[in-house]
Formats: C-alpha cells, structure tokens, sequence
C-alpha cells in the first residue's frame, strides 16, 4: 500500500491531485491537459450519465449524435458565440501526414483543407445548422435533443475533471416555438440538474443566474447550479442557457406558426461535464481518501473474509453467500473480496481510499456468534450486527449515509455563507474564511470588474430564490435591491 494522502489541511490541492490518482479515478496524460479516466473513475461517470440520462428520457429528450468536427464559417456565424470561444479552439487544417524522404513524418501541405474545420467547444453551431432541415412548421417543435459527447476547449490552466482540455460531457439543445416554453425548459433543466446534485451526488447547489458578464457566449441568459466546496471556493456544476432567437437567426432557421407566420425559433441548451466527478471528490472526500454517495458508489458494499486456511475460508463464504444472495435482491451492489494475495488490513485501506460506502468483515468468531463487523466509509465507525436481517440492516444503512453525507456539506455551506455589508468586510472574510459570500451589489459590470480584479472573487450568482432586500453596493454605495453571491471558485 502506498503511503497515505496528504492532508487536505497541509495541502488541499496536492491532497486534491493524489486522491484522484491514488484512488484510480484519472492520471495525467501524455497530451498537454488530457486526462486518462481510468475504470474505476469511469464506472462512477457512468452511474452518473445512467441516471441523468433517465432524468432527460423522464423530461422527454432523445439522445441523437452530431459531428466531431464544425467548418469554421459555421462557427463564425453567432457573433458573440465565437467571440467567447475563439481563444480555445483547437483548428484541424490538413488530412494528411507524408514521409519528407528523410525519414520525417511531416504534414502534407498539398493536404491544406480548403474550410478549417473546429474541434467543437460546445455544439450550438453544427447542430442549429441541422435544426434548419428539421423545422419547418410549429408541429415540429418543441425539438428536444440530447447529445452524450466529448469537446475540446484549450485551457491554459487544467485540472484533472474540474478544467481539462478535453472533456465529456452531455450537451442538450432544445427548440421551442415560443419565447415563453423556451425559458420554461432552461429552468426545468437547471431544476434536473439541481435535483441530481442534491439527491444523488448528495451536494446541496445554489441555483442561480449568472451575471451579463459570466454568461455563455451566445446566451441571454444563463442559469446555473453553484457548489461550495471543502476548501470553501465555489465550483460552477452545470449550466442551463436561453438562447432567444439568436442562433435561428445566425442559420435561419424559421417556422410556421399556427396562424400561418414565418417566425424564428427559440432555443436553449444545457450542459454537466466530467466536472462533476471533481465535484463529488471535493465535496465529501477526507483524509483517508473518496467518500462516494451510495446512490453514485460502483461498489455500495464490500465484503473482507478473516480467515485461517482454506476451511475457515470456505465456511466464511457460504456465510457471505446468503448475505450477497440478499444484497443482490435487493439491488445493492457488492464485492467479496477474498484474494488471497492481499491481508485484510491492506483491503481495509484500499476500498478506505476508493470510497466504498460499507465494509462488511467477517471471521471465525463471527461464524460462531451469527455476527458480523460492518464499518460506515463516512464516519469511519463500526458495529457488529447480527446476520439476522443484515440485507435490511445495510439497506437503511446506505439510506443513512447518503443523507448523512449531504447533511453534512449542507451544514459546512450555511457555516461557510457570510452576509457582509462593507468592503472592507469583504475583504476579510474572503481572505480569512472564503466560502459564499452575500453582498449588495449594483448590478454593473464595471463594479464588478473591479472588484474580481481587486479580490479575484466573482459573482457566482444571483440566486433564483433571493429575497428582496433594500441596500446599497458595498463598492459604490449604488442602491441595491438584493445580495448577491461572491466567492473565489474553480
Ligand atoms: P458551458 O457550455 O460553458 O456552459 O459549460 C457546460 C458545462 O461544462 C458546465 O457544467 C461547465 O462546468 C463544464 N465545463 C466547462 N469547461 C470545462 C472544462 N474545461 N473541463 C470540464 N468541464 C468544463
């Protein structure tokens, strides 16, 4: 076993970095901020896709694929979508690769593409340019498509899942044939996206709306999940965008109503990426390494034999037969671990570090007793329980902990939300405490601007459930109707 993690007090950063590699979730990769996801850390984004793609089947969509690959003059045509993403794009200009006669692989400049073609950074263009031959009539819409892909956006400074290069991700693009249906659905995805947060990945979200200057490129209005995490910065966990008429109108794409008009169709799409999975590390893990949510564990339950020999080992089994019997009724996923290549205490310490929800032991003693020791991966306690019912016992267990879990970082978030009405409060706070910090704002980009040069905090967001409240902006003294969240973020 490799020596133990660093703490997240030492070095919440490192402790972020080796968590991720010592649990087998991602390494680095040769590619400059590409990341390999390795099973374990796979199997975890697939039991999220698996229940987000349900949510979207549930809300209506359909899953549908588009190119890897937009022509530029596509991508040029939404003025302030390429504005905002022109500074990532990775440009693909040839297609092929020769041999230059000295044994040097070189590209083929005969092989120049006459149209750049952009790895895409999101799919709002090569999909609205296809939308054009679906939409004709209002009995078209609403249009409701998801996509299950990988985008590339070049980022300077990457982190393993928060900010890659190249990433998965799920991207829905909807059309609506009016204004009103077209808010409703961004609203309903923001509301998916807050309910899997909270309810699967047990991470309590602000929902909110971003400010004119921290909007999608391309957007008039973007809608957001926002999470706080152990090291009080906020991380930014999904997206929901209306869109308006614009990119209908940047690649005409036009319908009849019912009244028998030619009117341009309303748009939205949404977006949670492998982003998630920095998320739910950073959200719940401690010292000793993952702490999983069981609704999102790949193994809710592990079980660890004690043995001397191979009789002992045998008995043990049949015992740990009729529990998993019981486990698989019901659903719950399991592991029994008995290589006989690794001692207990070393097993302890790896399902410890990949987060396994519960850890089952049993030996001789326990054979005779009708017993068995069942450790919580959250709290790190353990009791011995009778065989007797055990299926049910873990049941309500798993139930406990998922609810314990979130519990716990909702506490944290309300213990790491400060209200400040001056600056120079702001200042302090942020600096000594961080977390979410609600404060009067006057609603202007300059001030804004100034004060995330001046602190480097931006506005997470402007919460959806805010209440009204008379202030004054704590920068300029400017009226103000309500707070706003600040934070440093990811
Ligand atoms: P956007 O299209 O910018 O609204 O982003 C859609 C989703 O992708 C959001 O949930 C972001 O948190 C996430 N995201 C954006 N950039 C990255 C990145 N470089 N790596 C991972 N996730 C990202």
């Amino acid at each position: 076993m490799s020596k133990g993690l660093t703490s997240r007090s030492e070095d919440y950063s490192q402790w972020y970095n080796e968590l991720v590699t010592k649990a087998d979730l991602a390494e680095h990769s040769s590619v400059r901020g590409c990341m390999v996801i390795k099973p374990y850390g796979y199997s975890i984004w697939e039991k999220i896709q698996g229940v987000l793609d349900q949510k979207f089947k549930d809300t209506g969509h359909s899953n549908a694929y588009f190119p890897l690959f937009i022509p530029k003059s596509f991508f040029s045509k939404e003025a302030s979508h390429v504005d905002g993403f022109a500074t990532e794009c990775a440009v693909v200009t040839h297609y092929r690769l020769k041999n230059d006669g000295n044994g040097n692989i070189i590209v083929d400049e005969d092989a120049k593409l006459e149209e750049e073609l952009i790895v895409r950074p999101t799919s709002e263009t090569i999909i609205w340019n296809t939308y054009k031959g679906w939409i004709q009539s209002y009995r078209d819409l609403p249009l409701l498509i998801n996509q299950w892909a990988n985008v590339v956006r070049w980022e300077m400074r990457t982190r393993l899942f928060l900010r890659t290069t190249e990433f998965l991700w799920q991207e829905g693009h909807t059309a609506h044939a009016t204004s009103d249906e077209a808010v409703a659905e961004a609203e309903q995805m923001l509301e998916v996206y807050a309910d899997f947060a909270e309810n699967w990945m047990a991470m309590p979200v602000i929902k909110g709306k971003k400010t004119a200057n921290e909007r999608f490129a391309g957007a008039l209005d973007t809608l957001c999940i926002e999470a706080l995490m152990q090291d009080g910065k906020a991380l930014q966990a999904g997206t929901s965008h209306f869109l308006g008429q614009n990119f209908a109108k940047a690649f005409d794409v036009k319908f009849t109503s019912k009244e028998g008009k030619q009117e341009h169709v309303w748009a939205t799409s949404w977006g949670v990426s492998t982003r998630l999975m920095g998320a739910l590390i950073m959200a719940h893990s401690d010292d000793q390494g993952l702490v999983l949510p069981p609704k999102l564990a790949p193994i809710q339950v592990v079980i660890v034999p004690i043995y001397k020999g191979d009789e002992e080992l045998a008995k043990i089994s049949e015992a740990v037969n009729l529990i998993t019997t019981a486990l698989k009724a019901k659903g719950i996923s399991f592991k029994y671990d008995n290589r006989d290549t690794q001692r207990p205490g070393f097993k302890f310490a790896e399902y410890e570090l990949k987060g396994v929800p519960i850890r089952l032991a049993i030996g001789g003693r326990d054979l005779e007793s009708n017993t068995i020791e069942v450790a919580r991966r959250d709290t790190r306690t353990k009791e011995t329980l009778s065989r007797d019912g055990i299926a049910d016992a873990i049941e309500n267990l798993l139930e406990e902990i998922q609810t314990s879990i979130y519990n716990k970082a909702h506490t944290f978030r309300t213990e790491m939300t400060t209200k400040v009405d001056s600056y120079e409060e702001f200042k302090k706070v942020l600096n000594e405490k961080g977390g979410f910090i609600a404060a009067h704002w006057d609603g202007t980009s300059e001030t804004e601007a100034r004060i995330k040069e001046e602190t480097k905090a931006t506005i997470r967001c402007i919460p959806l459930d805010n209440a009204l409240e008379d202030g004054v902006c704590m920068v300029t003294g400017k009226p103000s109707t309500q707070r706003v969240i600040f934070a440093l973020a990811y």
